[in-house]
């Protein structure tokens, strides 16, 4: 079979693949190919009818994302917290009700959705990103990488590999990758890849003209943290949040009801009234999650040294959020780890 050679591949066209597409391609760098599985890109960065149902908020901290949004021109709003905000720590018994301080160093949303990112670096990439195309297989052929996909062979000097480590540990790799490696690859999981998200659109922010905040937050309930999600500009309104992975079993119709129920009960019977209701589970979806779930009750630790070496004779670097040392899961980590394979890219020219 005949492969397409590129210099390089990016595999994953999340933020840190689009990241380090972006950069290369400043650097007058082209010959590059992005190899994305999913129909769209994005990765864990999907916007729905303005509703994040991946990634949403960044923090005064995220300075490097920060730069990021500011050098594509995006702008950014604090999320919604006016009002009052619902603790319910218990269904039972009287919920909490709390106003939270509105300061700008509280959680940030970029404007246009967090898809915007992703639309604005790939806007010169057009078609050196290949949807629909998931990766295989990566073999070492003499001076180069063969990147076996279901849509054909691959090839290229250097392969930049952003799909998520436990993810990328499922892949056939010739000859194969080191023991030690393959272990850490394994054990690191993938950030949010348990999660649930919800969304709920209206034709109109009935809880803000209530004197709520949106927020509803409760462990052990149907939904577990919900927020206030209407757009930047004010003019399409939503309420998104996380379900209770407790309901990940559940029938579809069965978690929306239980999820609508307990929200009328403390945002009252206006929930009802919603344009469309949506959700997410994260653990279903083969381009972020490997079969057999993990549970989570701590944050991990991410940017093994591991993945700051090329592997298979220089030829294949690791990034994406999970193998960045600072704000490893975050945006902010696939943000550090997309500049940093760019820049050992450059250097290795
Ligand atoms: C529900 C949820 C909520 C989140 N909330 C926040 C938040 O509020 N703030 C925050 O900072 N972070 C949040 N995150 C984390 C954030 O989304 C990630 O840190 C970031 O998007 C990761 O980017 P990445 O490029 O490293 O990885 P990914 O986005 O996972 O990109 C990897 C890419 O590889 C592709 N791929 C996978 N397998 C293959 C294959 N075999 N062949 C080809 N392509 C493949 C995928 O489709 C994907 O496009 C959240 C994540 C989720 C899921």
């Amino acid at each position: 079979m005949k492969s397409k050679h590129s210099k390089y591949i990016i595999i994953g066209a999340g933020l840190s693949g689009l990241t380090t597409a972006y950069i290369l391609n400043k650097n007058g760098i082209i010959d590059v190919t992005i190899l994305e599985g999913r129909p769209q890109i994005g990765g864990r960065i999907v916007t729905h009818k303005d509703v994040d149902l991946g990634a949403t908020w960044f923090q005064q901290p995220h300075q490097y994302l920060t730069r990021l949004l500011n050098e594509l021109n995006l702008g950014s709003f604090q999320q919604y917290q006016k009002g009052q905000s619902i603790l319910v720590y218990n269904t039972m018994a009287p919920a909490h009700y709390f106003e939270s301080a509105t300061d700008a160093s509280s959680a940030k949303r970029i404007a246009g959705g967090s898809i915007a990112v992703i639309h604005k670096l790939s806007e010169n990439l057009g078609s050196q990103i290949k949807h629909n195309t998931k990766v295989e297989t990566i073999t070492e052929v003499n001076k180069c990488l063969e990147v076996l996909t279901n849509r054909g062979l691959f090839s290229a000097d250097k392969v930049i590999m952003t799909i998520p480590p436990k993810l990328a540990s499922t892949l056939d790799f010739y000859p194969k990758l080191p023991e030690y490696l393959l272990a850490i690859m394994k054990q690191t999981h993938t950030w949010m890849s348990n999660s649930i998200k919800v969304g709920l659109t209206f034709s109109t922010p009935f809880w803000r003209e209530n004197n709520f905040s949106g927020t509803v937050i409760g462990e052990s309930n149907p939904v577990i943290e919900l927020y206030d999600h209407c757009n930047f500009e004010d003019n399409s309104f939503s309420l998104m949040g996380f379900v209770n992975e407790d309901l990940r079993a559940a029938k579809r119709e069965d978690r929306k009801e239980a999820v609508l129920s307990y929200l009328e009960k403390y945002l009252g019977e206006s929930v009802r009234n919603y344009l469309d209701y949506f959700e997410k589970d994260w653990s279903k979806d083969e381009f972020t999650a490997v079969q057999h779930l993990q549970p989570i009750n701590s944050s991990p630790q991410y940017g093994n040294a591991v993945f700051t070496d090329f592997f298979m004779n220089g030829k294949l670097l690791f990034s994406g959020t999970e193998t960045s040392k600072h704000y490893g899961g975050y945006l902010e980590g696939a943000v550090i780890s997309g500049l940093e394979a760019a820049r050992q890219i450059i250097n290795s020219k």
